[in-house]
Formats: structure tokens, C-alpha cells, sequence
């Protein structure tokens, strides 16, 4: 056989040792607010699942009624033979919803990153793009082969600046995540509009975290600073607060249709199965009939953090229902996360190289679907571990 892989395994040997070794937990139950590992039951505060729609009894039976109308599978891509009526409702409702000219849907948000910015930007062109951006805006930048210049952080007067720095290029593109999500912060949308409009460059942020969270009823980013009509380009995902998968573009109706002609994850990847998208469907409908998850998910939210930081916890800088719980180092927070497992409680510890080297922290992802109950069970658990390991007094 030879030795083409061993460097493989040798890698892979170095993660184990480093504990850097992704170790995946199997969940033996639907995902909620409780779910099911080894065979034991535990509170749940990993998932993406923001409004507990992921295995909710509305979404569930609407992809049930689907797959009796229409079957499986798209059998196609979206411009030979798969798109069926489901996914032309699902985007005239979401681009309703989202108070949008037009929305196109993808199989994923990872897609709809690696469809739209190469169909926006190329050679000789030019992306700003923020430093701590999701993996899929730097694929997606990468396939483009547009120059890309990283700004720091959030920082708009380092974006002008390198804006103003940066002379040669065709077209121009800002593109930032809407909420990060490794600290639970929200991009300053509002004052990179006015630099986006200043030098005339077409603005794209990626609301992955945000749809279904952020703005009236969960509308996303733009609804929730006001925005619409001057963001071009809205990314968004079906995958997290939604509880099913999939992902869109909304925003100007032009970009829309471009992306029906040039994007390559649309054009040459099949559609969005019949059950995903129903339930989709359903999703926007729950969100438009009633405000209350998203209410109750930052409420949830809000009793978490405040209870945290009263324990004497930092919680960094989250705006949003993601709350780091910053430990420093990597072991630390392995260790932290491990006791929380043994006691019930499922969090994970997220250390270098997602985040720098001395922010190794626990990340919790609070949901609607978490009772009052669940919330003081996991403040009292984070408190038990937290003083057993020293990190509070
Ligand atoms: C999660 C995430 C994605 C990927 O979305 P999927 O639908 O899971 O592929 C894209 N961008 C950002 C910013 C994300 O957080």
C-alpha cells in the first residue's frame, strides 16, 4: 500500500496529543433543549437551535404533509428540473418576511457564501472583509480570487482607512458576519452602511447567527438596525435559529437574479430536499403569527448572562444569546466543559485555534426551548464547577 498517508495519521497523532483532536459526541435523540448522549440525558448548550424549532411539532408535521405531496428528493439542481413549488414559495416568503426585494435560497449557508461572492467579485477586484469572518466568506473570498484585505475587528475607522489605502482595484465588496460567533457581538452594520455608501461599495453581511435572533420577530440584521434597501447583499441561514438547514441570499432584486445565472453551489449542486424547505416554510410561518420565541429566547438570554456575571463569571462581550464564558487557557476550559458533561450539562470549550490562544472560554448557546427551570439547573451547575475549579470565589 505504501506510505501515502502516514503523514496523515503523524497528523493527526500531533491533534491527539496537542488536545486539539475534534472528538464528536453522537446524539441519540432529537435535538432540544434536552437531548440524549451515551445514553444519559443532558441539558443542552451547544445547538444552534435558538427557537427550539428543530424539532418542533409544527415544523415536523409540515415536513411530514410535504414528502406525502411531493417525495424526497429534488432529483436536480435548481435551473435543470429541481425547482418545484416549495422553494419558489419559500423565497417569496422569505423575502416578504424580511421586507426584502427578492430572496434566492441554497442548500446551506456555507453555500450561499460560495455562490455569492464569486458571482459578486474577481480577479483584480477587491474584498474588505472583517478579521474574524466565518470560514465560509474566506472560501468563498478564496474561490472569488479577489484581492482580500481584513480589517480589524469590528473596527470601522480601520476599514475606512484601508479603503481609502487600497487604490487598485476593479470592484469593490465589504463583506462581515452579522453576529460573531465565537463572542456573541453585532457588527456596527449602521456605521458600515454610511462607509459602504461613501465610497460607493457593495455591502454583503453574513446574518448567519442573527436570522431567526436578531430584529423585530427575528427579521435578522438589517430589520434590526433599520437597514433596508441599503444592504445589498443579506446571507442567511435556514440551518440554526430555523432548526432545519439551508440558506439564502436577501436583498436587491437584481443581485437575486445574477445569482439565479452565476451561482456555482445553484447551479451545479442539487435544491433543497421537499422536508427542509416545507419546513422552512412552516418556520416563517411560526415566526410571522407570533413574536413570542424570539422573545422568550432573549429573555432566556438575559437571566443566563446576568445570572453568570452575578456569579462573578466574564462573559465577554455578547450582545446576543451567545454567552462566552471566558476561562483563558485551553486545558482550563476542556476541563470546565468535561465537569459541566459529568454533571449534566452539555456546553462546549472552544480554545486556539478558533479563538486566540488566551481566550479559551466555554461557549453557551441559549435557546427558547429552555425552560426556567433548565436555566437555574445550568447557573447552579456552572457554579458548583466554576468554584470547584477555581475560576470563581
Ligand atoms: C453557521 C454559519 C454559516 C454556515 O451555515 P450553514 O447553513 O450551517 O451552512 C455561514 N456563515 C456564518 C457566519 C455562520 O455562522
Amino acid at each position: 500500500m505504501g506510505n501515502k498517508t502516514t503523514w496523515i495519521e503523524e497528523e493527526i497523532a500531533g491533534l491527539k496529543e496537542s488536545g486539539l483532536y475534534n472528538t464528536i459526541r453522537t446524539i441519540e435523540s432529537p435535538m432540544d433543549a434536552w437531548v440524549t448522549i451515551d445514553g444519559r440525558r443532558l441539558l443542552n448548550f451547544c445547538a444552534n437551535n435558538y427557537l427550539g424549532l428543530a424539532n418542533h411539532p409544527r415544523l415536523r408535521e409540515a415536513a411530514k404533509r410535504a414528502v406525502d405531496e411531493y417525495g424526497v428528493g429534488p432529483g436536480a439542481v435548481r435551473s435543470i428540473a429541481g425547482t418545484q413549488t416549495l422553494h419558489v414559495q419559500l423565497e417569496k416568503r422569505l423575502a416578504q418576511f424580511k421586507k426584502a426585494e427578492a430572496c434566492i435560497t441554497f442548500q446551506s449557508g456555507f453555500n450561499a457564501n460560495l455562490a455569492t461572492i464569486p458571482a459578486l467579485v474577481g480577479r483584480g477586484d477587491v474584498i474588505f472583509s472583517d478579521e474574524l469572518n466565518h470560514a465560509s466568506i474566506i472560501d468563498g473570498s478564496r474561490l472569488s480570487r479577489a484581492e482580500i484585505v481584513r480589517y480589524n475587528h469590528n473596527d470601522v475607522a480601520d476599514l475606512q482607512r484601508k479603503i481609502v489605502e487600497t487604490t487598485e482595484y476593479g470592484r469593490r465588496l465589504i463583506v462581515s458576519d452579522g453576529v460573531f460567533s465565537m463572542d456573541g457581538d453585532i457588527a456596527p452594520l449602521d456605521k458600515i452602511v454610511e462607509v459602504a455608501e461613501e465610497h460607493d461599495i457593495l455591502l454583503m453581511v453574513d446574518d448567519a447567527h442573527g436570522e431567526g435572533v436578531l430584529g423585530e420577530g427575528g427579521r435578522g440584521i438589517v430589520d434590526h438596525f433599520g437597514l433596508h434597501g441599503r444592504v445589498e447583499v443579506e446571507v442567511g441561514t435556514m440551518s440554526k435559529a430555523f432548526g432545519v438547514m439551508g440558506g439564502m441570499v436577501a436583498g436587491k432584486q437584481v443581485i437575486v437574479e445574477w445569482l439565479r445565472q452565476r451561482g456555482r453551489p445553484f447551479l451545479f449542486s442539487s435544491a433543497m430536499t421537499v422536508p427542509d424547505t416545507a419546513a422552512c416554510l412552516e418556520a416563517v410561518n411560526v415566526l410571522e403569527e407570533s413574536t413570542e420565541l424570539v422573545e422568550k429566547l432573549w429573555s432566556n438570554a438575559a437571566v443566563f448572562r446576568e445570572g453568570m456575571q452575578n456569579l462573578g463569571f466574564n462573559t465577554g462581550y455578547s450582545q446576543t444569546p451567545i454567552v462566552p464564558v471566558m476561562l483563558g487557557q485551553a486545558p482550563l476550559a476542556q476541563k470546565f466543559s468535561r465537569r459541566l458533561f459529568e454533571e449534566g450539562v452539555f456546553a462546549m470549550a472552544i480554545g486556539y485555534p478558533t479563538v486566540p490562544q488566551d481566550k479559551a472560554r466555554i461557549r453557551v448557546m441559549n435557546s427558547a426551548a429552555h425552560s426556567a427551570n433548565d436555566l437555574e439547573m445550568a447557573l447552579d451547575t456552572f457554579e458548583r464547577v466554576g468554584r470547584e475549579l477555581g475560576v470563581i470565589l
